[in-house]
């Protein structure tokens, strides 16, 4: 079982902040940002590098789902990133795909 597996089961605490049948949404625990939601399909897709076409709904709904949850966080109006990290050197740490929502503080770019 993944982590976030564990957070699905209940297994893991978290401070949820959206749930339908596809998709789990919490607070991350070391966050980035006055506002950091991971946004988590409860299938397990390991990483973006190894999604599939017939991947496409979900991760559709995973996008919508992240520019949801930002407006109802009332990230609307100032903005705020969506990420996805891949892989060793995209900075993955978690194997199950996952969007992360960040907001309440300008983003820099380029990324670190
Ligand atoms: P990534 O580095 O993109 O794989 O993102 C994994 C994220 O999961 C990191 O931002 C961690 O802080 C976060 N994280 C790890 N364990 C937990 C947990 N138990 N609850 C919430 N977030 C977590």
């Amino acid at each position: 079982m993944t982590l976030f597996e564990k957070v699905v089961a209940r297994e893991i605490p978290a401070k949820i902040v959206f749930e339908d049948d596809e998709i789990l949404a919490f607070h991350d625990i070391n966050p980035q940002a006055p506002v950091h939601v991971l946004v988590v399909p409860k299938r397990v897709i390991p990483r973006i590098a190894e999604a599939q076409p017939s991947d496409g709904a979900l991760l559709g709904r995973l996008l919508l789902t992240g520019k949801q949850i930002a407006a109802d966080l009332g990230l609307s109006e100032t903005g705020f990133r969506l990420v996805i990290n891949s892989g060793r050197n995209g900075g993955e740490t978690v194997p199950h795909l996952h969007l992360h929502v960040l907001g309440g503080r300008p983003m820099n770019w380029p990324p670190g």
